[in-house]
């Protein structure tokens, strides 16, 4: 995976430089400098809208030009482009020309294609990437105006349902529906009025790895609009499968949309995105949902129930927020939202404020006379990104003031500001581009979502890898500076009781040994061995060796492994059949398995080595020391750490490989491959090695020379927990 990876970056690098030639600078830019900020102009008026947030691709910085509807198809020079600024070179390029949209593009990387969903000039252009021609166009029957959400390969979308001819005279069952593309233009599912639904996919989907979130608005039918007779699951939140099965929904307020009394868009409409931070949902309202002049944030849990909800006074002249805005969230899960309320002495103020998921909260900044109509985006764990019209302030996570831009224009800013290799893009609705460069800012640390999109590939996905660390890490890998970190988890394997006792004494000289080289090993116990440790009164010694920085975490065989433990969330993938026939010991949850490994740790149990990840993930463990791939493999002895979701939780991934370990064969690494993986490991990587009952048992003397190498070559081996709760 690493190495593929590495491929990968090089090959962009390489292809980028090559593309870059093929398109056309953009003729019409301007470039200028205010203090701090440098920014690129482009020709405008009026009815310039650029709403969509930009992504990375390759050496790009892509993003579309947009028009207001009202104006026309010809509403501004430059309307009708595909816009990437170079990373490289600092010039703007037209990528495309002749469509225009509001939607943030997404990247899958693996499938080398960028989708973009356009108002104009089409339905959806798939590019090839990193290059960046079209590959395809996809008639969806109707355009759309929110971002696709990347699952699994494929792209998930909805389109517009507007009250124009085109959608409502004759009825366009095409408009207003759920679709599934995969990247070589297949429809591959499709949810629209045939089937009960029919709503306005003005905001983007999202997903956790399994299901999708949408957000809607207007669910008009021919004539008929804002007189709900019937539920079409407008301005609600759904929650789908990725075969496009409803599984719930939520409608606050009255029945499908609230019409306010004025004319233009006047529906309650969700904001941007419906936000999956891994144990609810953040959805935001543009507009009331009832007669009461109030907006709302909403707290959902994963089923839709609202846990609790946030109130904004409400006023005609300010929706509440952007149509491509929505709360972002921190590491610790709390979320932060740009709110627009009316104001007693200018026309409305911009608020950013902090939300908690037990319901309370802060406003951290307000600014009168403006719009905030923007994602708000979190760096480093430390600051929040606030843009308003003409300005960004960087304000810590508390809402100190920490650092003021002044923008390139007044313009509003609808797109969340971005970050990429340690600098900061601000794209404002009158297509100014603002490039803010040492501004102490990193990128987006541990936040569970960021951004809006979650990431800079705008795939939408919750733990979906950041493009922006991959492409960071890649300048430090030629080698010599060694692994970010090294870790060494033992897995205490199932095995019977006679068998533990027999090992016991050797597990106690290993730790001796470690200990003599200042190795902090990571203990994942099977419930076997903890069997062994409570009858066996050993206790205490478990207990200070976790004292002298050792961790105790959890092995768990799962149904589907040859030797099963015993506990598991699904009884019925118990196997029944062949070798894999379990002596008929179903012995309780996941649950029941935490409650009976409890007494090992007196810190707690937060990471784990297992199988059956998906139905079997415990609550309160957070990181996972496994293979990448279905298999081990020797190249997971160097790896990055990956965010993802297992059984509903927010899982940080990090890969080891066997050491000298016999039966895994090939797939175990030697001595040697330790010590080239030193000399090649990129400064981002860690050095992950797995030991087993297996290695105390045959291949004791094969271990101090791997601690006196780590040793020789300054490597200090760590926890899984203590590595990844500092990376
Ligand atoms: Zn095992």
């Amino acid at each position: 995976m690493r190495r593929l990876l590495f491929t990968l970056v090089l090959f962009f690098l390489l292809s980028a430089a090559q593309a870059q030639q093929d398109f056309t600078p953009t003729s019409e830019a301007s470039y200028g400098q205010n203090g701090d900020v440098r920014f690129v102009q482009i020709p405008t008026n009026d009815c310039m809208n650029v709403t969509a947030t930009p992504i990375i691709v390759g050496d790009w910085l892509v993003y579309p030009s947009h028009t207001r509807r009202e104006c026309g198809i010809d509403g501004a020079p430059l309307d009708k482009v595909l816009f990437g600024y170079n990373l490289t070179d600092g010039q703007l390029y037209n990528l495309y020309e002749g469509a225009k949209g509001e939607a943030v593009l997404a990247y899958d990387v693996a499938n080398g294609a960028v989708y973009w969903t356009v108002t104009f000039g089409g339905n959806l252009i798939v590019f090839d990437a990193p290059d960046m021609t079209e590959r395809m166009r996809v008639e969806l029957g109707s355009t759309a105006d929110s971002s696709p959400t990347l699952l699994n390969g494929v792209a998930y979308l909805g389109t517009i349902n507007g009250p124009s001819a085109s959608c409502q005279q004759p009825i366009n069952p095409d408009c207003g529906k759920m679709v599934a593309v995969d990247s070589g233009g297949q429809i591959l599912y499709s949810l629209g009025y045939d089937n009960g639904l029919r709503a306005w996919f003005g905001t983007s989907p999202t997903n956790d790895g399994t299901y999708l979130y949408w957000g809607s608005a207007a669910q008009t039918v021919g004539e008929k609009s804002g007189d709900e007779t019937e539920y079409l699951y407008g301005c609600s939140v759904i929650k789908t499968d990725a075969e496009l099965n409803i599984l719930a929904s939520f409608d606050p307020g009255e029945l499908a949309c609230h019409e306010l009394p004025f004319t233009g868009a006047n529906m309650d409409s969700v904001s941007g995105e419906v936000v999956p931070d891994g144990t609810g949902l953040w959805v935001q309202y543009v507009r009331p949902n009832d007669d009461e002049m109030t907006s709302y944030i909403y707290r959902l849990d994963l089923d839709l129930q609202e846990q609790c909800r946030f109130a904004f006074d409400f006023a005609p002249q300010t929706q509440a927020t952007g149509f491509y805005s929505a709360p972002t969230v921190d590491a610790a899960g709390n979320a932060y939202a740009a709110v627009s309320v009316p104001d007693d002495t200018a026309m409305r103020k911009g608020l950013l404020v902090k939300l908690s998921p037990n319901c309370e909260q802060t406003v951290l900044a307000e600014v009168a006379g403006s719009f905030a109509h923007s994602s708000p985006t979190l760096a480093d764990d430390q600051y929040v990104l606030f843009a308003t019209d003409g300005r960004l302030q960087i304000l810590t996570l508390d809402g100190a003031p920490v650092r003021d831009y002044t923008l390139a224009s007044t313009a509003r800013v609808l797109a969340s500001p971005v970050i990429h290799n340690g600098v900061i893009y601000v794209l404002q609705e009158d297509g100014a581009l603002n490039i803010i460069e040492n501004s102490g800012v990193q990128g987006y640390g541990n936040a569970i979502w960021p951004r809006y999109r979650h990431d800079n590939a705008g795939t939408g996905q919750l733990g979906a890898q950041r493009l922006d660390a991959s492409a960071a890490a890649l300048p430090p890998s030629d080698g010599g500076q060694g692994p970010k970190g090294a870790f060494v988890a033992f897995h205490l394997e199932v095995s019977r009781g006679p068998r533990v006792r027999t090992l016991w004494p050797l597990l106690e000289q290993f730790m001796a040994l470690a200990d003599r080289y200042n190795v902090k090993v990571t203990l994942q116990f099977s419930t076997t061995w903890a069997d062994y440790v409570y009858r066996s009164g050993v206790l205490e010694t478990v207990q200070a060796w976790e004292n002298n920085g050792h961790e105790i975490a959890l092995h768990h065989h799962g149904p589907t492994h040859k030797f099963f433990d015993g506990y598991t969330n699904a009884p019925d993938a118990i196997r029944t059949d062949g070798w894999y026939a379990t002596e008929g010991s179903y012995l309780g949850t996941i649950d029941n398995l935490m409650a009976f490994m409890a007494p090992l740790s007196q810190r707690g149990i937060t990471s784990a080595g297992m199988s059956d990840e998906e139905t079997d993930w415990p609550a309160g463990v957070l990181y996972f020391a496994t293979d990448s791939g279905e298999t081990p493999s020797r190249d997971d002895l160097l790896s990055t750490p990956v965010e993802t979701v297992h059984n509903g939780y927010p899982v940080v991934e990090i890969y080891n490989a066997g050491y000298e370990i016999a039966h895994l064969g090939d797939a175990a690494v030697t001595l040697a491959d330790v010590e080239a993986a030193l000399q090649m490991a990129g400064a981002d990587e860690y050095l992950g090695l797995v030991f087993n009952d297996e290695t105390i048992e045959s291949d004791f003397a094969l271990i101090e020379p791997l601690f006196q190498l780590l040793a020789q070559n300054n490597v200090q081996v760590e926890t899984v927990s203590t590595l990844m709760a500092a990376r």
